[in-house]
């Protein structure tokens, strides 16, 4: 099999602790050159931006765009517009109107764009998706508490309007919840925590409801010190189910669910490989609409300004 060449554009945390190591490990792609406004990879043709890479690397077949959020619809198009098969980090794009524009564009070029959703991949979540299939559902509890200060040291684009601030982590949970669970989500309500000092809020409740009249809350912190939480707890008429780790542990009934372990980056990629062999697209803009929606019924609360 002849290796899709692929190149990453946005050199920041996540290209280098996933994307490169499992590029590097698949059997599917070969990354063969990064674009970055400042930083560079050791023996991988290196350039500042995807229209200078493209020229000079014109075999390039695929992307995968791991840029900070606020840039990645004029890259996502360029590379649509050449041809190129194009992955894209979550958040998919700041707005759901520029995904769907981007959504629109690969299907007219016949390409594949792929809006992924790393915590999709995470072991427990297909294995929670089976298991819920066919319950009834009572209640959903999210509780999505890390501390931003260890896990984006120094990103201040998550404070920029379109960074999402708490929903960088949250728009996560809500990914798992939209895939787990059978019916669509409808938002009711959101109470959005903004520091004085910032464009995106810190913190937010969220309550939603699905179609056959389940409550659903989320809660959302960026200031928890101490033991981090990841969990989704989804009672049913036939037991209470626990997601736990970001979508790597289940449980019934707190009893242990026996997983398959396996690295969420490295299935990413072999979703992706599988899309492209069929030029597909696979879109799905839920998670971020309901985080659209948090902002646009949301009660804004001003609360003390974040200093890092
Ligand atoms: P980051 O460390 O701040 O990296 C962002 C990178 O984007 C920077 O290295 C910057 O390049 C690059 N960039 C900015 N403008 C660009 C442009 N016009 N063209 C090309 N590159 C550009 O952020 P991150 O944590 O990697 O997050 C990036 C995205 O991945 C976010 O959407 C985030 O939600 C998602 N994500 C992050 C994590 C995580 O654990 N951090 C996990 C999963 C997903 P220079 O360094 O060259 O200035």
């Amino acid at each position: 099999m002849t290796r899709t060449r692929i190149a990453i554009v946005g050199l920041g945390k996540i290209a280098r602790d996933q994307h490169i190591p499992s590029l590097a490990a698949s059997a599917a792609f070969e990354l063969v050159a990064v674009a970055s406004p400042h930083s560079r990879l050791d023996g991988v043709p290196s350039f500042s931006d995807i229209q200078t890479l493209l020229q000079a690397v014109p075999d390039v077949e695929a992307v995968a765009l791991c840029t900070t959020p606020q840039v990645r619809y004029e890259a996502a198009a360029y590379a649509l517009e050449r041809g190129r098969h194009v992955l894209l980090e979550k958040p998919p794009g700041v707005t759901v109107s520029e995904v769907l524009a981007l959504a629109n564009l690969a299907e007219r070029q016949g390409v594949t764009l792929f809006a992924s959703w790393h915590s999709r991949h995470a072991s427990a979540v297909e294995p929670a998706r089976a298991w819920l299939a066919g319950r009834k559902i009572s209640s959903v509890t999210v509780t999505w508490k890390e501390d931003v200060r260890v896990w984006h040291p120094g990103q201040r684009w998550i404070w920029r309007a379109g960074g999402l601030g708490v929903f960088d982590p949250g728009i996560n949970a809500l990914s798992i919840l939209t895939r787990i669970l059978p019916g669509a989500l409808v938002l009711q309500d959101a109470e959005l925590s903004f520091p004085s000092n910032c464009e995106t809020p810190i913190a937010a409740q969220l309550r939603l409801v699905d179609p056959q009249g389940a409550r659903a809350h989320v809660e959302l912190d960026f200031l928890q010190t101490g033991p981090q939480t990841w969990d989704i707890v989804v009672a049913t008429d036939a037991g209470r189910l626990s997601l736990s780790l970001g979508g790597r542990t289940m449980a019934v009934d707190d009893r242990p669910v026996p997983i398959v372990e396996s690295a969420e980056y490295a299935n990413l990629y072999a979703h992706f490989a599988e899309l492209v062999r069929g030029r597909q697209l696979d879109v799905d803009v839920a998670p971020l609409q309901l985080v659209a929606d948090a902002f646009l019924c949301g009660r804004r609360i001003e609360v003390e300004e974040f200093v890092e």
